[in-house]
């Protein structure tokens, strides 16, 4: 479970988040929607440590990951995080890719880990793709393959930054199904995203983010189809 309580990020005079108060239970799929700008993805990223906040408090499972001074890394094996550029290394293959972390991580025994990365590989339809090397693959299995990258260490928490605005549009559908797998195995996941349609029929919570402030949130029937603030209408009436 991740709480944020009052959190405050700024790029200098640049307000991004400002007072982002967000629950996320257990298991719960929850998506962050907004404008370009409203700060979605600076919100994911202080999630996950990759940025510092000015103020307020972030919880995993009710203990403070952002106190100054702390390691982020053992918080970062805790909540992945994928992007929307894949960021495979090209001269690696994909199960190459996806060990390299645990592998550095874990001190596990190549082949005990290739075994438990093949596993990965099988439940997201990549079983044949492990040996490719990222230029063999379609966009669709390069982005799943960074799914299972993450996935390899274990998280409790993953975040998702917009995943699929990279991919033709035929081949979006195929990570939106590792998403829906996920959700169904349990996992507790943040997503930005611009797929309405996925966010109305995934999602448990949506969160309408602008400039810097949550908005409105509520379940996705209540969001889209009666979204109560003005701002969120006006958003809504662009982006469906
Ligand atoms: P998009 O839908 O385009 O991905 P977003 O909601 O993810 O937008 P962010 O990328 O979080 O928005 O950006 C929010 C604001 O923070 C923007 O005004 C952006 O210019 C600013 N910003 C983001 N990263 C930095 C940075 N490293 N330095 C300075 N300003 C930044
Ligand atoms: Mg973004």
């Amino acid at each position: 479970k991740i709480t944020l309580k009052s959190v405050e990020k700024r790029f200098g005079d640049n307000t991004v988040c400002d007072g982002i108060n967000l629950e996320v239970e257990e298991g719960q799929m929850v998506c962050l929607i907004g404008a370009s700008g409203a700060g979605k993805s600076t919100l994911l990223r202080c999630i996950n440590l990759l940025e510092t906040i000015e103020d307020g408090e972030i919880l995993l499972d009710g203990e403070d990951i952002s106190l100054p001074g702390l390691n982020p890394q053992p918080v970062r094996r805790r909540i992945g995080m994928v992007f929307q550029s894949f960021n495979l290394f090209p001269h690696m293959t994909a199960v190459e890719n996806v060990m390299l972390a645990p592998r550095r991580v874990y001190n596990k025994k190549r082949a005990e880990l290739r075994s438990e990365v093949a596993e990965l590989f099988e439940r997201f339809g990549l079983a044949d793709r492990m040996d490719h090397y990222p230029d063999q693959l379609s966009g669709g299995q390069q982005q799943r393959v960074a799914i299972v990258r993450a996935l390899a260490m274990k998280p409790e928490v993953m975040l998702f930054d917009e995943i699929t605005s990279a991919l033709d549009p035929q081949l979006v559908g195929e990570v939106l199904d590792v998403l829906r797998l996920l959700k169904g195995s349990g996992m507790t996941m943040v997503l930005a995203t611009h797929e309405m349609g996925f966010a109305r029929e995934a999602a448990d919570k949506v969160c309408f983010l602008k400039a810097g402030k949550v908005i409105e949130e509520g379940p996705p029937s209540a969001l889209f189809d009666a979204p109560q603030h003005p701002d969120t209408q006006a958003f809504l009436a662009r982006a469906l």
